[in-house]
């Protein structure tokens, strides 16, 4: 039994101060009982809490840190950069630079604008998708996270679906009508919201595969169908990428599945550990934005030097190893491939969804494609899991309705480590 004292008394003292303790919803371990550790260190696949345990990490700072924690070439880069000032609200050539890069690995980005979270990037591609159409009303998928705009806090996934409020107070009726929601994966539901609302669909968005609900993957024949239906209606198809881009492959799920959006935005490994988001697409729409055209977005510390120099120093990265994407592929096959068999000794047949180095497991044995079906996992099963596999050091994601994020600092001894882990963890979770 790992004790945690020292977190216990810092989430207390927390509480007076920061609502709920935390400053995002998704850190603390209400879905799962218990509280949630705080964190002093990282290195490589550990992370270190307040109480000196150690722990194999699983999210990564939900995603950023695809090669560990304190990746030395991110660091470095951050260091060199730092006595140089640490911004300047005037532009630099590292902006010039990073913006070239994402350009050429992202496939369909012609124009990029670098701004300082996910949510951003986001809130400002709908702006801009609005703008460019002249139409008001977007279409999202239930189940499918885009920050905490106010637009996408409709059937959201992720820490909005954990604490049960899918739908958050603070978002006016008028918001919510202009967001259209859609089964993930159900392309004759959105045929019918589009010719329902002819002509007043601005954009499409989704993840391209989700992981905001856990890990859902699109259907074969989907995002080329959504691809189509924009094309035919004059639609702007914008893929979230912020959790899937750089991860899936150097150029996100687009490369990977080979289907070009109109926009895609970006966040989570585009700024190394950071706060960076980035949005892009075509240039005709780009343009729109100011100050070349008139759809308004600005950001004090957009494009910010120390955020660009570690973006810059782990896009580059990526772009000219590509055997990290290889290794990452054969690292969470594994660890997959032996939750599989563990199961198969311990009788149990529950849902594994994986693409490349995101993967879930659901506890319940039908497949699952949507959100509905992933409500169907036992989430009280799952929060038993969490607790068995965090007493055994494996740090993961306090919500079932969260992917695992596999860094490549991951070894196979780890995997066995951690298959290990899964099996006492599972047998735990299952007798209740
Ligand atoms: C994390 C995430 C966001 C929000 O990014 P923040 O940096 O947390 O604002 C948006 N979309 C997706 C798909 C995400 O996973």
């Amino acid at each position: 039994m790992i004790h945690a004292p020292i977190s216990e008394e810092l989430f207390q003292r927390a509480q007076h101060s920061i609502p709920g303790g935390v400053n995002s919803p998704v850190r603390a371990f209400r879905a799962v009982g218990g509280n949630p550790r705080f964190m002093v260190s990282a290195k490589g696949p550990y992370m270190f809490d307040e109480d000196g345990n150690r722990y194999i990490d699983l999210i990564n700072s939900w995603g950023p840190m695809i090669l560990g924690h304190a990746a030395e070439v991110v660091n470095e880069a951050v260091a060199k950069a730092i006595p140089n000032s640490l911004s300047f609200g005037a532009p630099t050539r590292k902006e010039v630079e990073i913006a070239e890069l994402i350009v050429s690995m992202m496939p369909s980005i012609e124009k990029v604008r670098m701004v300082n979270s996910g949510t951003e990037a986001t809130m400002s591609a709908i702006r801009v998708a609005r703008g460019f159409t002249g139409r008001d009303k977007i279409i999202k998928f239930e189940g499918c996270y885009h920050g905490h705009g106010d637009s996408f806090l409709i059937s959201a996934g992720s820490g909005a679906i954990t604490l049960g409020v899918p739908d958050s107070p603070g978002v006016t009726k008028g918001t919510a009508n202009d967001t259209l929601t859609a089964p993930y994966n159900n392309l004759e539901a959105v045929q019918a919201l589009v010719d329902a609302n002819k002509g007043q669909i601005a954009a499409i968005i989704l993840e391209p595969v989700a992981g905001n609900m856990g890990l859902v993957t699109p259907a074969e024949g989907f995002l080329q169908g959504l691809r189509s239906i924009c094309d035919k209606e004059g639609i702007v198809l914008i893929f979230d990428e912020v959790m899937t881009g750089f991860r899936l492959s150097a150029g996100g799920a687009q490369q990977l599945y080979g289907v070009k959006p109109d926009m895609s935005t970006m966040g989570k490994i585009i700024g190394g550990g950071m706060p960076v988001g980035a949005y892009g697409g075509k240039k005709e729409i780009m343009d729109c934005v100011a100050p070349a055209g008139p759809v308004y977005q600005a950001g004090t510390l957009s494009g910010n030097p120390i955020a660009m120099a570690a973006g810059m120093a782990m896009l580059t990265y990526l772009k000219e190893h590509p055997e990290v994407y290889t290794q990452l592929e054969q690292t969470s096959a594994s660890m997959v491939a032996g939750m599989q068999q563990n199961m198969q000794q311990l009788g149990l047949n529950y849902t594994i969804n994986r693409v490349g180095s995101m993967f879930s497991i659901f506890f319940t044995e039908q497949p699952v494609y949507d959100f509905d079906t992933a409500k169907a996992s036992d989430t009280a099963v799952f929060g038993r899991y969490f607790n068995a596999m965090l007493q055994r050091g494996v740090y993961l994601a306090p919500s079932q309705y969260e992917t695992l994020f596999v860094s490549a600092a991951i070894t196979n001894e780890l995997v066995e480590q951690y298959v290990q882990a899964n099996f006492e963890a599972l047998q735990e979770a299952v007798q209740g």
